[in-house]
């Protein structure tokens, strides 16, 4: 088999593995060798299903002993198989960073004879590689392998990781069962604990060696199995505190085959979920809640309609509107729509004068989802309440886009005063009840909000948007 077909084989086997970003890792131009790693992180590309194409990413080989029932490459499988000798792989990865195809190595396996026996073939091509190459290289730990082994390869990767592909011990179980928590957990362990000692190393000697400077990741499948987003977000917090993990990548589970045990459903579990749980995710690194904060046991999964923070809001809505001149930095960056940048600016203008509405857009407050949360010195300018039952349908990202003409100019929006009222309904006597003025400009075109006759949704209304005009 040529070296052409086998990067097609083993290409195609790694896509399924997303956590393959790269960033943190440091590593300066040598005399004699080529490429560098940055502080800014590689910069990579993502292809039409988002994965990562910037680093070669590849397989060492798709030969697998074990039987994962979510897996491609899975014994059980029929598929070509392929496997690269330590030699083609060094070849080929220094001939396409040579041509600018790729800025560095992501190198991954499936369990050849044994774990140690895998991490060995690895380890030659990652210390021939190094020889010449001093770019980022990303490396998949094979669970079970043992801790010299691991140590060898931390000292040539950049990154290393471990992924600990499904949420719970007895999801495991179920679809991999070969693979243990412990043969997982302990390659996580080891990996904290020699990162943690070299860079003790590095401050007291100057030529100490790195371990795996960018840290170490690991990757979630996520729909596979019943397992709610709660228990994926507890997790995942957990490795963060306790594995100091730079991050854990969700992946939507993709049908690959057929396995009895698996979920039977021709659709695959959607992006959207997986693109909540990063957005959850980044709210518990960087903005202060916890999981428990956006899920709990009666809601144990994530709200698929609106983003985790904006959901939290809509279920706490006794803290809001908030007032930006006296809240503290925590309950700022609580508000829907304002990031840790536009909290530390209201911060620092309020000391020298009362922040007032109009200050917020030009301080880079995103007023589109803010507005309806907040208070500037006392003036409140949302178009709705807070606690407006259709303000989760105004916040939806499921709402239908509007697709806005090129050419066409802008519609202009009725005065606030002068917007037509909006029948919502009937009192107890049968006398009408309107919303407030500017609603019919805010309210979605969404056929899940059913109101006017109590039955009709609002698609099936003669052409008077979103109610009757009075
Ligand atoms: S060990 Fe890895 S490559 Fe092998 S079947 Fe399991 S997930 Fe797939």
């Amino acid at each position: 088999m040529t070296v052409q077909e086998k990067l097609l084989i083993l290409g195609e086997a790694a896509r399924y593995d997303v956590s393959c970003a790269s960033s943190g890792s440091k590593r300066v131009k040598e005399k004699g060798k080529v490429g560098s790693t940055a502080n800014g992180g590689i910069c990579h590309s993502w292809t039409a299903d988002g994965r990562c194409v910037s680093l070669l990413k590849v397989l060492m080989s798709n030969v697998c002993i074990y039987d994962c029932a979510y897996c491609h490459n899975r014994v059980s499988n029929d598929v070509p198989r392929a496997t690269f000798t330590p030699e083609e792989l060094c070849e080929l990865t220094l001939g396409f960073y040579r041509r600018n195809y790729i800025e560095g190595l992501f190198l991954s396996s499936g369990v050849v004879k044994n774990p140690d026996y895998t991490m060995e073939l690895m380890e030659r091509t990652l210390t021939l590689l190094r020889e010449q190459f001093a770019g980022y290289i990303h490396l998949k730990v094979i669970p079970g392998a043992s801790a010299l082994m691991i140590h060898r390869l931390g000292l040539l990767a950049d990154r290393v990781s471990c992924n600990i592909e499904l949420p719970s011990a007895n999801s495991l179980a179920l679809l991999a069962p070969q693979k243990k928590p412990q043969a997982i957990i302990e390659p996580m362990r080891l990996i904290k604990t020699a990162n943690a000692q070299a860079l003790e190393d590095g401050k007291k000697f100057r030529n100490a060696p790195q371990f795996a400077p960018a840290g170490q990741s690991t990757q979630m499948i996520v729909g596979a199995t019943p397992d709610s987003d709660l228990t994926i977000m507890t997790l995942a917090r957990a490795m963060y505190q306790k594995m100091r993990m730079r991050r854990v990548y969700y992946s939507a589970y993709l049908p690959v085959g057929n396995h009895p045990i698996l979920p039977v459903s021709d659709v695959p579990v959607p992006l959207l979920r997986e693109h909540r749980l990063y957005q959850a995710d980044f709210l518990f690194r960087f903005y202060g809640f916890e999981p428990s904060d956006l899920a709990d046991d009666r809601h144990p999964n994530l709200d698929m309609a609106v983003d985790p923070k904006a959901a939290w809001a809509l279920r706490n809505i006794h803290h809001f509107p908030i007032e930006i001149n006296t809240a503290d930095r925590e309950m700022l960056m609580r508000i829907p729509g304002l990031g840790q940048i536009s909290a530390d600016r209201i911060i620092a203008a309020r000391r020298l004068a009362p922040v007032q509405w109009d200050h917020l857009k030009k301080l880079g407050v995103v007023m589109k989802r803010a507005q309806y949360f907040l208070t500037a010195a006392g003036k409140f300018c949302g178009k709705l309440q807070p606690d407006s039952p259709f303000l989760r349908d105004v916040l939806s990202d499921l709402r239908d886009p509007e697709q806005t003409s090129m050419f066409d100019a802008p519609k202009a929006l009725p005065a606030h005063e002068d917007a037509p009222k909006v029948i919502i309904g009937r009192d107890t006597r049968g006398a009408l009840l309107y919303e407030q003025p500017s609603l019919a400009d805010s309210l979605p075109p969404s056929n899940s909000i059913r109101r006017i006759d109590g039955n009709a949704p609002y698609a099936a209304l003669p052409q008077q948007a979103h109610g009757f005009a009075v």
